[in-house]
């Protein structure tokens, strides 16, 4: 079974509960603690955003 990690800082869902989001038709997890990086600073979380859509 695939694990079901943050797309920006790694963490594991084993350890905090993710959501799961959309994004150019794929899926990404994120977990709470990068939810407020992901209002304020979208150009620090649009690096990790490029990274996941190559994985
Ligand atoms: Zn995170």
């Amino acid at each position: 079974m695939e694990h079901k990690i943050c797309f920006n800082c790694r963490t594991s869902e084993q350890d905090v509960p993710v959501v799961r989001m959309s994004y150019k038709g794929k899926e990404l997890w994120v977990c709470p603690r990068c939810i407020p990086s992901m209002i304020h600073e979208p150009q620090i979380v649009q690096s990790a955003l490029e990274e996941a859509e190559k994985a």
